[in-house]
């Protein structure tokens, strides 16, 4: 990196210690931005990269919650408000006991950028507690996600920070956390969070975005080489929100996706995944992927290793960050697959970045392959703002245009900064410049 970047980051390391996982997501920025500085040296004065890297509010707070058996557990709650030059801080809610202030701060770092990709003045935020969602009950969940919002209720609003799930938060949660807040705020500010039941102000495709958009990127690059989906072999991690419907679009596509997993092990389905069964599972049993080899003759349960094992034309890591390493890229890659999208959040560690573009295969960086979720958030904000709702094909057209257009703003910026193909530089300076003009246009805040 250049001195001027080197310099910020480092100053981010001292000043964030042990948040390892943030730090790696602005390493993999400042790296990029390297070209951008040499040809815009202006957007290193006024410390703007030191400014871009600070959050502007962290909110840290105390959720305690009163569980079936009347035993009192306090968690812990964050958001992080980083950066509101494009608009109100956007960005989901995560629920995982691997959460802290450093995954937080990654996830709304990438988030800015990702929401400046979309285009549609959105600016980025995260937040989110060490809740484990698994193995409690409706109730106890609602009594968390009712004291998680007493708190959050005070810095949120649908032109201050707009909220969304993530891991840990779906459809449920989000309806027992907006309960909360309409009941505190006695108003009904359905702007104030994305997500939403179809009932009470969701869009529709909000539940399939991001999946299907990681899925119409994964084609739009492919469409560079002249080919398609069609035929090809996928490797799917995960079996949440964005797994399934990943699975479902590529399956649209044309396409075979074999495999899927969860925290307990990956599943090896060669004749292809049986959708409604899995749909079965994990959205209305609330299952584990063995529930799904118990009914599904032909498929496998592997626990160990991860779906990098199983040769395929595809990868679609979509589980969780640094999900995939050095080594499973070298695997990947040996057995021929030759297009990766990330819908997860920086699923890839730098080592399987570096082996991705050093083999010169289709890879999407999560910030532009998986925007599809928060896009089509913006287009619910869109529909509450105005009191309408769009159907299903109009949302869908919507979301596949925004996902061509991220695309075509990716291969423009690394066209422009000399490397072509590369969509981790095109990704990040396509989404760093836009940002930045605006931090410049709004003077030193
Ligand atoms: P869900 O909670 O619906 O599903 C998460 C899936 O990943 C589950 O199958 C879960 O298994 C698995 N998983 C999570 N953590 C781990 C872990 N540490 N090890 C192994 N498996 C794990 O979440 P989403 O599908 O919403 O999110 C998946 C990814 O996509 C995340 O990186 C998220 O940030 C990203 N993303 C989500 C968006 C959205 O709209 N929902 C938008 C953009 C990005 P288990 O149940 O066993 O934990």
């Amino acid at each position: 990196m250049q001195d001027v970047v080197e310099k910020v980051y480092e100053q981010v390391v001292a000043r964030n210690r042990g948040e390892s996982e943030f730090h790696q997501a602005v390493r993999e920025v400042l790296e990029s931005l390297d070209p951008v500085i040499a040809k815009h040296p202006h957007y290193a004065e006024d410390a703007l990269l030191e400014r871009i890297v600070e959050p502007e509010r962290q909110i840290m707070f105390r959720v305690p919650w009163v569980d079936d058996a009347g035993a009192v557990h306090v968690n812990r709650g964050f958001r992080i408000e980083f950066n509101s030059a494009l608009g109100p801080y956007k960005g989901g809610l995560r629920f995982h006991p691997s959460v802290n202030a450093g995954i937080i701060k990654f996830l709304g770092f990438e988030q800015i950028f990702k929401n400046s990709l979309t285009n549609q003045g959105i600016g980025g935020g995260k937040g989110g507690s060490d809740f484990d969602p698994h193995g409690k009950s409706d109730a106890e969940v609602m009594r968390f996600c009712q004291s998680f919002m007493t708190e959050l209720s005070r810095h949120i609003g649908p032109s201050t920070d707009v909220p969304a799930g993530d891991i840990g938060v779906g459809g449920r949660e989000i309806g027992y956390l907006f309960g909360q807040y309409k009941r505190l705020r006695n108003s009904y500010d359905a702007g104030v969070l994305t997500g939403k039941g179809l009932a009470w102000g969701g869009s529709l495709v909000r539940t399939e975005a991001t999946g299907y958009g990681t899925v119409l990127f994964a084609q739009s690059m492919l469409a560079t080489k002249g080919q398609t989906l069609e035929g090809k072999k996928v490797a799917v991690s995960g079996s949440g929100n964005v797994a399934i419907y990943a699975i479902e679009k590529a399956q649209q596509l044309g396409a075979t996706p074999i495999t899927f997993s969860d925290s307990s092990g990956y599943v090896v389905d060669e004749a292809g995944v049986d959708l409604d069964l899995l749909k079965q599972v994990k959205e209305v049993e609330r299952g584990r992927v063995a529930d799904y080899v118990s009914r599904r003759p032909g498929s496998r349960l592997v626990t160990e290793g991860r779906p990098w094992d199983v040769p395929v034309d595809v990868a679609l890591p979509c589980a969780t960050q640094n999900e995939l390493d050095g080594d499973d890229a070298a695997t990947l890659l040996r057995q021929g697959c030759a297009v990766v999208a990330e819908g997860a959040n920086m699923p890839s560690t730098p080592e399987a970045v570096e082996a991705f573009l050093g083999a010169g295969i289709l890879y999407a960086p999560g910030k532009a392959a998986n925007a599809g979720g928060v896009a089509t958030s913006a287009l619910e904000m869109e529909q509450n703002a105005g009191r309408t709702r769009w159907d299903f094909a109009t949302a869908e057209e919507k979301l596949t245009a925004i996902m061509a257009d991220i695309h075509d703003s990716c291969v423009a910026a690394a066209e422009e900064y000399g490397r072509p193909g590369d969509y981790v530089l095109g990704a990040n300076a396509a989404g760093f410049t836009r940002v930045a003009d605006v931090m410049i246009a709004h003077g030193i805040v």
